[in-house]
């Protein structure tokens, strides 16, 4: 599907999942997708061999699962750092067997125990890989609010989204963020800078504090003070945590959407409770 299509007068409400732990256990995800198709979200994208672990072929089978089961666009993840030339070949082929067009192409969490491979070093060179190997295949790529942690500076990292785009990539889904304020200064940046391309805001409802320190601290996201207030009053009390994240992401979303935001891309973690509640309290505003 051609992401522009999607984008076309509408505030997109898009839902990521990613594939059971444990290799061979794929069955394991159909509960948490029979709850995420029922809001029918306008794609599902599935994670592929997140944190630098090796990826085996779970994110095409659950993405072919997500396309024939229940009928919703699937968008399959793809990382190339620990990937050559001639195993994307082979998960394209997988790709076009499942009927799945649609990649999130990705340079990969970068894993010390494991030896980067050395065809592809960034998400652009995969994408223009793609575009020549498979033209077939609509592109889209990841894109860093608070600026990707590895960068020279938000300028450099502004120019290499760029670089993605005129590479081949029709669409960006953020990494997560909690002061819509950051999303706006950088949408503004990649407006100045010619980006055209529509932009998700990726939005990740807390579950648990020391997982998104956790989290935070990897990927290079700040907790503003308004969210650290919650985290700290609630941590033992799990069901008033649950209820204020839960308003702290609809909180966020509602003014993503006043704001015109291109579309909000739901980090669900497998939880359908989660993504029914947030999508019930903003899909008329969608
Ligand atoms: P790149 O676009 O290559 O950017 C990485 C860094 O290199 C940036 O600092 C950038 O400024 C810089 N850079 C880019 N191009 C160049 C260049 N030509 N020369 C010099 N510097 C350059 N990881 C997984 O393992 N599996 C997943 O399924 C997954 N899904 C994700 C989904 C989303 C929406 C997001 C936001 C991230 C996801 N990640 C996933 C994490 C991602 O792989 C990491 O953030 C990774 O560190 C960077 O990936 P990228 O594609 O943005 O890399």
């Amino acid at each position: 599907m051609q992401m522009q299509k999607l984008f076309n007068g509408h505030t997109v409400f898009s839902v990521e999942v990613f594939p059971p732990k444990k290799p061979g256990t794929i069955g394991s995800i159909t509960s948490a997708l029979d709850g995420i198709s029922g809001i029918k979200p306008d794609f599902i994208s599935c994670t592929y061999g997140a944190g630098g672990n090796p990826a085996d072929t779970s994110t095409v089978d659950i993405c072919r699962m997500i396309k024939e089961k229940y009928g919703i666009l699937p968008i399959a993840h793809l990382t190339c750092v620990n990937n050559s030339r001639e195993d994307i070949d082979n998960i394209i082929g997988l790709l076009d067997n499942a009927g799945v067009t649609n990649v999130l192409a990705l340079r990969g969490d970068k894993n010390d125990k494991v030896k980067p491979k050395e065809d592809f070093f960034h998400a652009s060179e995969l994408i223009s890989y793609l575009r020549q190997k498979a033209p077939h295949i609509h592109i889209s790529a990841a894109c860093y609010p608070e600026t990707h942690p590895d960068s020279e500076s938000a300028v450099s990292d502004i120019l290499y989204l760029k670089e993605k785009e005129q590479c081949g990539a029709e669409h960006f889904i953020s990494q997560l963020f909690f002061d819509n304020e950051d999303f706006y200064a950088f949408r503004e940046k990649t407006l100045i800078a010619g980006i055209k391309s529509p932009i998700e805001a990726g939005i990740m409802p807390v579950t648990g504090k020391s997982g998104i320190l956790r989290m935070v601290s990897m990927c290079g996201a700040s907790i503003p003070k308004k969210l650290s207030r919650i985290l700290n009053k609630y941590e033992n009390d799990p069901r008033a945590f649950a209820d204020a994240c839960l308003a702290y992401a609809i909180d966020q979303i509602i003014d993503l959407i006043a704001n015109d935001v291109d579309g909000i891309h739901l980090y669900s973690m497998n939880r359908p409770d989660i993504a029914q509640s947030i999508y019930g309290a903003v899909k008329n505003m969608l």
